[in-house]
């Protein structure tokens, strides 16, 4: 069913939107919108129904548009100034910013998430061109003293120039998708690289979107290229591709093993951004007003489908009781609906099948003896709604307190000391470390456990506090 046929739940969409949708999505290489291998279809998680088709490509496709990647890295991109590029980039920007609403609705329709994230990401994403298109002049190497052995021969000169990597290949998910698209993007483009991106084959819509963009920008053809795919395919021969410098990948653990052992080929870089199951430790003396509503959206924002997601919550004995009825309450208020609906809190699970991994996660957490105190089902309606889910009673040795379910479902432990170095070894069982959190109103009890925490950043009194100018990683 295509186009004027699409329920949104009674919610307008902007006409380019959808004159967007109506459109066949094709492969961007050099320049050009042409056709891959086969059609592939993307749908509204919330309704189940077809949002749009979309060619797909695989390793021919990626060959083509490696060598479109090479020949404008070789070519018109390493000619220009750092100025041009810096124009292009706030010109794409500038792009972006007339067709927010358009790429906020497409995140939406193809990802399911509520509009007030996705207004927040296309907005954090213009910000992240114009921050890095800044960047560009400020690419700076160093000078060093000559050592000895260099200064007694000759008249020396010793210096570092940052140069860029070359072909980049960027595998994107489906959870944040313009978002994680322009973390990768932006700054390659900043540092001179040329790219080949591989969006989710589940939400390729805000990418394509994108493409049109730089072209209206006026990148030269080749530095932009998209090639949707399957994983196992495309993306398979992007990352084993020998005329490729680097893989950038945003994704699950499994693939990020896959990706190591594919680049091995021709030992290119790799960076990998991977899985979650962030630690939330809350104090006896937190302040639960603030900490009631901000462990819960640890969980529960973006539907719990977010590796900076809290979902082990550890409560003190003292203030347990009080945190999970009020943890409980929130999810059981929740608004569950379509993302174009302004008051929906919580969307769908991206497919069908995701939802019945959580569902089977949330399954075998109560036969394990966790103890279910909110959620736990489907909804009763067409498209892949979880209840936002909440289990007490939960031990270091369960599934449900140790693996990535990335869904809404919250585990809660209680523990009973305030031996510091106690509390960080229950937050840090676990072979994850994106984000975490610490709750109370002792500043030093704060940043003492903050330094004890092993991930890659911790929020103080509130969750997942991250920004275009702040360091990410774990
Ligand atoms: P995924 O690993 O299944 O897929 C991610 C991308 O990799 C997709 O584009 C997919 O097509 C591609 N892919 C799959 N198999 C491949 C292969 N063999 N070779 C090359 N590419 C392949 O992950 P997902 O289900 O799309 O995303 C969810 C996961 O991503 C979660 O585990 C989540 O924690 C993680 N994630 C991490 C971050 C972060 O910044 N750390 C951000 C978002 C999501």
């Amino acid at each position: 069913m295509m186009n004027d046929a699409i329920a949104f739940d009674g919610h307008v969409i902007a006409p380019e939107t959808r004159e967007f949708l109506g459109k066949r999505g094709k492969l961007l290489i050099n320049g050009q919108w042409v056709d891959g291998m086969e059609v592939m279809e993307t749908c509204d998680p919330a309704t189940g129904l077809v949002l749009a088709e979309f060619e797909i490509g695989g390793a021919t496709e990626i060959d083509l548009a490696v060598a479109a990647a090479r020949s404008a890295f070789e070519g018109p991109w390493r000619g220009m100034t750092a100025s041009d590029r810096m124009a292009l980039m706030s010109r794409l920007a500038r792009i972006m910013e007339q067709n927010a609403q358009m790429l906020t609705e497409l995140d939406i329709l193809d990802n399911g998430m509520p509009s007030f994230i996705a207004g927040l990401t296309t907005a954090n994403c213009v910000e992240m061109v114009d921050y890095y298109a800044g960047a560009i002049m400020r690419i700076e190497g160093s000078t060093m003293v000559p050592p000895r052995h260099i200064a007694a021969e000759t008249e020396a000169l010793t210096y570092t120039l940052k140069e860029p990597v070359g072909v980049v290949g960027q595998i994107v998910p489906w959870n944040v998708p313009l978002s994680t698209a322009i973390l990768k993007l932006a700054p390659a483009l900043a540092a001179g690289c040329t790219v080949v991106m591989k969006p989710s084959e589940e939400t390729p819509l805000s990418v394509l979107a994108l493409g049109q963009m730089v072209i209206d920008a006026g990148f030269p053809e080749g530095v932009f290229n998209i090639v949707n795919g399957l994983g196992a395919d495309a993306g398979a021969a992007l990352s084993s591709h020998d005329d490729v410098n680097k893989i950038s990948f945003t994704g699950s653990t499994r693939t990020g093993r896959a990706i190591v052992r594919a680049a091995m080929g021709n030992l290119k870089k790799v960076s990998l951004e991977l899985g979650g199951k962030g630690p939330v430790v809350v104090m006896p003396d937190a302040d639960l007003e603030q900490a009631i509503p901000g462990v819960a959206m640890a969980t529960f924002f973006l539907q719990g489908q977010n590796c900076m997601a809290g979902t082990r919550i550890f409560a003190h004995a003292d203030i347990h009781d009080r945190l999970l009825e009020g943890l409980a309450g929130f999810a059981n208020y929740m608004v569950l609906g379509h993302g174009l609906d302004p008051a929906t809190q919580q969307g769908p699970m991206i497919s069908s099948g995701h939802a019945d991994k959580v569902i089977g996660f949330i399954d075998r957490a109560k036969q394990a003896g966790a103890n279910l105190v909110a959620g736990g089902e489907r909804l009763d309606r067409p498209g892949n709604f979880i209840r936002p889910t909440v289990f007490s009673e939960c031990t270091s040795d369960m599934e449900v307190m140790r693996d990535e379910i990335f869904g809404p479902v919250m585990a809660v432990q209680k523990f009973d000391t305030m031996d510091l170095d106690k509390i960080a070894k229950l937050a840090n069982d676990t072979p994850y470390g994106l984000s975490g959190s610490v709750w109370t109103e002792d500043m030093s009890t704060a940043h003492r456990l903050v330094s004890r925490v092993r991930s890659g950043h911790v929020s103080i009194n509130c969750h997942g506090a991250v920004g275009t100018n702040i360091p990410f990683g774990g």
